[in-house]
This record gives structure tokens, C-alpha cells and sequence, in this order.
């Protein structure tokens, strides 16, 4: 052993067996402000770095050599340390949280007292990185304020530096945070301790039934953590909007009106719409459709399969939404045309016809949640996938492979599907059980295995 270690160098020993990146973050007793003390292993770059638009609010930035603190030159969202790449760097700094969140894309919201932010926007870290490595982040607070993450329940979190460099939403400040467990995991329900218009009666009928849908579809919930924050806006009403955000872990923002009415839960898709983002792995800008069309044709499903919409409504939605897919003038397939109904409608539409191709392939046996549950083994949002890699995993849990030669037919051309003969033929317009195809029509909510 001892042998070993003298051929290494100094700092090499010195980083072996730690994280490239140690981070120690402490909310000061105000709770306003965070004091950071970050230790960088040898290998990145000669300068660090922070968003510009959170730049005016990081300041005191110093480097420690032979146990001295001194003050880095630095601003505008760069600060420059000699033979960080060499030797590593000991940094230090502060981040004014209440300051950022009153300023325009600062990256910092008000949560309540407190604030929401993703942990990038107060980090300086080295402006290029070798990625994969191990990161830790430790969170310090005050007595009656907490921190809560997307990467995990806290407060100390073994993680990569990638995604402190990108990673999911947390938040400081006294809040309250409600833990929904079901199989394979726990959703935890975070809401600012003032001002909330949603009861907790409420809240709980709302993360259940999201809960069971993603266990009915899954089998499990995807991820062993998701942390939901609930953000009330403080103008209109009910669910207003959903954000998700993954890389080791997942993190979902709901905005909130200033009243949610029971029907307003009853009815909202948003909850179990951003759940099903967290099952899929986070795949290239191009093919976003993928991402938004799975939980736009499945959260209606769900619904469906567990009794809360009629097979009436449902086939109605579906005929009148889904020609918002289909290719326009132009058109140059779904991996090269970002527009709004070929992202969300253009994605959905490839789902149900995937569908409706496995269940016609496997006389109504299995479904494209088989092929979804075979897609989870990825890792979900925590991880970021190829895609032609995932469909083909789907494709394995299936009697014949689909989905790829859907994306290949569909990816860069623009293909118009027939769906008037597919209504035919399903007996969904005009209405006729003994269509064709009626009997898979009638079991469309059913578990089909
Ligand atoms: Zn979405």
C-alpha cells in the first residue's frame, strides 16, 4: 500500500477516495442568506463560474492556501484561480437569496418565506468539468427552517457533479412537507406554510390518486423521490401549471390559483401528467415529443382504466384532439418539427398508434404499458437515455418490436395517419361494437394481459 501511494502525486492522494466536487452549504439564521464552502479535486479548469443573470448576487468569493483565506478578482460570472486545475481549489463565497428572488430571472423564486430555486444558481463551479465523477452536497439550516431537494430527502446528498451542475429544484424556508408513500417510493408534497389555497384533505385525495395512477401504470412509482413543490401564484384558480426537471433526481413545480376547489382536484390532469415525465429518461432537445406525448395519451388512459372518465368521453377526447398531430404543410417529421401539436399531439399520436399496433399484434393481450414498464428499467428522469436505445427496450417487453419501426418510419418524415379508418375499423365513429376492431375498442381501459 504504502508503495502504491508514492508513486501518486501529492494532490492525487490528497482527492483519493473523496468527491471531485465536496460542497457545504449553511443557511444563515435569517434565512436569507447561505454561506458555501467548496472543495474541488484537481482536474477541471482555471476558473469558476455562475449564471450570469445570478452573478450580481454571489459575492466574497476567497480561495484558501496553507490554511490563508484570500479574496478571488472576479464578477460578471467568472473568477479566475490560479492552478485550480493542477493542485484543486478550497472556495468560499456567499449567496444573497433574498436579493436574487426579488430580481427578474435571478433563478430564485419566494417560496412563501422562503425560496425555490435549482441549487446550479447559487454554485460556483469550475467552468469546464469532467462529468460523472462524485459529487457531495451537505445542507446546513437554521432551527425551524429546512432544505428539501429534488435528488433525495437530505440533508446530505451523494450525487455526480453533473447534476449539481444541472440537477432538480430545492427550496429553503419553513414549509410543510407531506410524504406519499406507495410502492417503490415516496412523493413528498411541498408547500409554503402561508398563504397555501389548497386544504390538506384536499392535497392528500389529489397525491393519492396521482400515486395510484402511476402504480397502476407502472407497477411502482418510478422513482424512489420525487419532491412536488406547490407554488401558489396568487392570481386565477385551480391547477394552473406543471414543470418537471430530472438528472438525479426529480423535481415537479405546480402553480396554484388563489382558490383550488374539490372539483378543480377531481378534475386536474396536471399532477399525474408531470408524474409520468418522471418515468422516462431525459432524452435530446429533438426528441421532445416523445417526452410530452407519453403523458398526454396516458394520463387520459389512466383515468380511463381505473373508472374516472368514461370510455365515451375518452375516445371522444382522443378524436377530436388527436388530428392536432398529424403533420401541417412543411412538415419534416417529428424529430425535426418543435411546433406545439407536433410536440404534444404529434407525440401523443405516435403512442396510440404504438398502441393500437401491440395490441393488434398480440390479439389485445398486451399494451403500450408494457412496453412504458420495460422503459422504466432506464432509470427514469434520474437518467438521460438515447432514444432509439429506450424504444428498443420497450420493443423487448413486446411480441413483435413497434416502436422503433414507428420512429423510423416517423422520426424525419411527415406521415398523415388514416385516423377516420381507424375510428372505422375500432367502431368508435360510427359507433359498432361488432366493427373490426370492436372488441379491442372495448377493452382499451382494461389491463389487456
Ligand atoms: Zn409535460
Amino acid at each position: 500500500m504504502k508503495l502504491l501511494c508514492a508513486f501518486l502525486s501529492a494532490s492525487a492522494m490528497l482527492w483519493a477516495g473523496a468527491p471531485a466536487w465536496d460542497i457545504h452549504a449553511r443557511l444563515a439564521a435569517d434565512g436569507r442568506r447561505l454561506a458555501v464552502e467548496a472543495r474541488f479535486a484537481p482536474g477541471d479548469a482555471d476558473a469558476f463560474m455562475v449564471d450570469p443573470a445570478a452573478a450580481p448576487f454571489l459575492s466574497g468569493v476567497e480561495v484558501e492556501s496553507a490554511g490563508q483565506w484570500r479574496a478571488v478578482p472576479g464578477g460578471g460570472g467568472r473568477w479566475p484561480v490560479a492552478d485550480a486545475e493542477a493542485r484543486g481549489a478550497h472556495l468560499r463565497w456567499t449567496f444573497d437569496l433574498g436579493a436574487a428572488s426579488r430580481a427578474r430571472r435571478s433563478g430564485v423564486r419566494p417560496f412563501g418565506t422562503g425560496f425555490l430555486f435549482r441549487p446550479r444558481v447559487w454554485l460556483l463551479r469550475p467552468e469546464t468539468f469532467l462529468p460523472g465523477r462524485a459529487a457531495r452536497l451537505v445542507v446546513d439550516t437554521p432551527p425551524g427552517l429546512s432544505f428539501v431537494s429534488g435528488l433525495g430527502p437530505g440533508p446530505s446528498y451523494a450525487t455526480r457533479v453533473d447534476d449539481l451542475d444541472g440537477g432538480p429544484e430545492a427550496a429553503f424556508g419553513a414549509f410543510s412537507l407531506t410524504r406519499f408513500a406507495a410502492k417503490g417510493g415516496v412523493i413528498a408534497a411541498i408547500a409554503p406554510d402561508e398563504n397555501l389555497p389548497i386544504s390538506s384533505s384536499q392535497q392528500s385525495r389529489w397525491f393519492k390518486t396521482a400515486a395510484s395512477a402511476l402504480e397502476d401504470a407502472y407497477g411502482r412509482l418510478p422513482l424512489p423521490w420525487t419532491a412536488v413543490f406547490l407554488l401558489p401564484v396568487g392570481q386565477g384558480s385551480g391547477v394552473l401549471f406543471g414543470s418537471t426537471r430530472g438528472e438525479g433526481g426529480a423535481a415537479i413545480v405546480v402553480l396554484l390559483g388563489q382558490r383550488v376547489s374539490d372539483e378543480d382536484v377531481t378534475e386536474d390532469w396536471v399532477l399525474t401528467h408531470e408524474l409520468i415525465h418522471t418515468a422516462l429518461p431525459d432524452l435530446e432537445r429533438d426528441h421532445h415529443w416523445l417526452e410530452e406525448g407519453i403523458p398526454t395519451y396516458l394520463e387520459p388512459l389512466l383515468r380511463l382504466r381505473e373508472g374516472r372518465e368514461t370510455a365515451e368521453a375518452f375516445w371522444d377526447d382522443l378524436r377530436s384532439k388527436l388530428p392536432q398531430g398529424q403533420p401541417q404543410a412543411e412538415d419534416r417529421g417529428l424529430d425535426r418539427t418543435p411546433t406545439w401539436g407536433r410536440t404534444y399531439w404529434g407525440g401523443a399520436l405516435f403512442c396510440f398508434v404504438a398502441d393500437l399496433r401491440i395490441r393488434e399484434a398480440s390479439g389485445g393481450k398486451q399494451t403500450l404499458l408494457d412496453a412504458l414498464r420495460a422503459m422504466l428499467a432506464a432509470g427514469g428522469i434520474a437518467s438521460h437515455d438515447d432514444i432509439r436505445r429506450l424504444l428498443a427496450q420497450g420493443d423487448s417487453a413486446l411480441t413483435k418490436p413497434v416502436l422503433v419501426p414507428l420512429y423510423d418510419a416517423w422520426a424525419e418524415h411527415p406521415e398523415t395517419v388514416d385516423l377516420d379508418a381507424i375510428w372505422k375499423r375500432l367502431g368508435v365513429t360510427p359507433k359498432d361494437d361488432r366493427a373490426p376492431e370492436g372488441a379491442l375498442r372495448q377493452d382499451w381501459g382494461k389491463n389487456g394481459k
